[in-house]
């Protein structure tokens, strides 16, 4: 084995490649991995192995990778070394079971997942950024700023250790927690590769879902993506003003546009994005908001996700009576668009992600975690 070969970090958009000490595993999907391993003429099949004692078997070291030679362990440990999420806080629920964690990475910053039950399914939520950037009025983690971009592989480690901590395989896994997704693509899509590969999590690609704020360059990418990935996209209000209002990094982004590019991806993928709809008392539930949204959904593939707004500490917003989403229910459906009312998961724990980390940075006095 030659111990030259360059690594090819596939974390962000910015293509840098690091020096050769510089990568963690994590910062590998299947493909940059096995790139690496060509170049060091290791044989190919060692991806599987690696991928297998990470993903699946939870490794938390080389010398556990006991099927792989010694002087291999050994090059990998020093050259692409493997870290595993600690896990900082875990919060459950009385009410439904609904377990929140907040991990904290190997650089110590500290990103949050949730795990939802529901009979034979687990959901888990995870982190594709540690903050955000796009600053969405209503979200604790965007209100934090950015931190960094996670790599595909502690996206991946977040549902494993979920799992592993329910003790149930993760049927369903949601890029719902916090970050915005396209925001860095190629590594979320790296994640989310990881999270399907049989020799990873093997979760099924409907089964995996990527929810953006509504970056219509990601849009169209994901739709030419072979796998089929599920698409939300957060709406939150069909009306221009409104929606700068919300998710104030989309202003350049018009509602038009947007409408456009999900036509081009239903067109493509023929398959039904959710659009996401946190209803805010006085700011997006009123008789205009609906026949707004009526209009951008009509005739389009959609299904309407109607989320009453959790409030917190760091969000100054109210949820509009249950009666009100109730009239968007019926609005939608009778101009022919699917739609549902998500149910309240987790509320005695802080369910508005983003929380958990703000709390503890601030409890912590750790402000090297802004990440809410
Ligand atoms: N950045 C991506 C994915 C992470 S946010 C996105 O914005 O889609 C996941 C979802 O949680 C989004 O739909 C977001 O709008 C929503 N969300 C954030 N804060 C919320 C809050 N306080 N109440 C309800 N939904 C919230
Ligand atoms: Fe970022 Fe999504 Fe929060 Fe907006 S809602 S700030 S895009 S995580």
């Amino acid at each position: 084995m030659r111990s030259t070969g360059r690594l090819s970090k596939t974390s962000g958009e910015s293509g840098n490649t690091p020096a050769p000490n510089d990568a963690p595993l994590t910062a590998f999907d299947r493909t940059a991995l096995e790139r690496w391993l060509a170049t060091e003429e290791i044989p190919p099949y060692r991806c599987g192995q690696i991928l297998r004692w990470t993903y699946q078997r939870g490794a938390t070291s080389y010398e556990q990778m006991t099927d792989l030679p010694a002087a291999l362990r050994q090059e990998l440990a020093s050259r692409v070394p493997l870290h595993v999420p600690e896990l900082e806080e875990r919060l459950v629920s009385a009410l439904d079971g609904t377990r929140r964690y907040l991990w904290r990475l190997s650089d110590g910053v500290t990103v949050e997942s949730v795990g939802l039950p529901a009979g034979d399914r687990l959901t888990v939520c995870f982190s594709t950024q540690a903050g955000c950037a796009m600053g969405c009025a209503f979200c604790a983690t965007g209100e934090g700023g950015f931190v960094r971009d996670l790599g595909p592989g502690e996206m991946a480690q977040q549902v494993m250790l979920v799992g592993a901590d329910f003790g149930q395989r993760v049927t369903n896994a949601v890029a719902m927690g916090q970050g915005e997704p396209f925001a860095a693509y190629e590594a979320s899509l790296g994640g989310l590769r990881l999270m399907n590969d049989p020799d990873a999590l093997g979760i099924g690609a409907r089964h995996l879902t990527i929810s953006t704020c509504g970056i219509i360059g990601g849009i169209d990418r994901l739709a030419s993506e072979p796998e089929q990935f599920t698409l939300a996209v957060s709406l939150h209000s069909a009306r221009q003003a409104t929606r700068d209002r919300l998710v104030p990094a989309m202003r350049n982004q018009s509602l038009p546009r947007l409408r456009e590019a999900l036509v081009r991806y239903t067109g493509k993928t023929g398959r039904r994005p959710s659009l996401e709809y946190a209803l805010v008392a006085g700011v997006n539930d009123s008789p205009d908001e609906l026949d707004a949204l009526v209009e951008f959904c009509r005739g389009l593939l959609c299904h309407v996700n109607l989320i009453p707004v959790n409030p917190s500490t760091n969000v100054p917003f109210d949820r509009p009576p249950l009666d009100r989403a109730k009239e968007f229910v019926i609005e939608l459906q009778r101009s022919g668009t699917e739609v549902s009312i998500r149910s309240e998961r987790g509320s005695d724990i802080e369910a508005a992600c983003g929380q958990l980390t703000q709390r503890h940075a601030s409890s912590s006095g750790r402000g090297a975690a802004p990440s809410a």
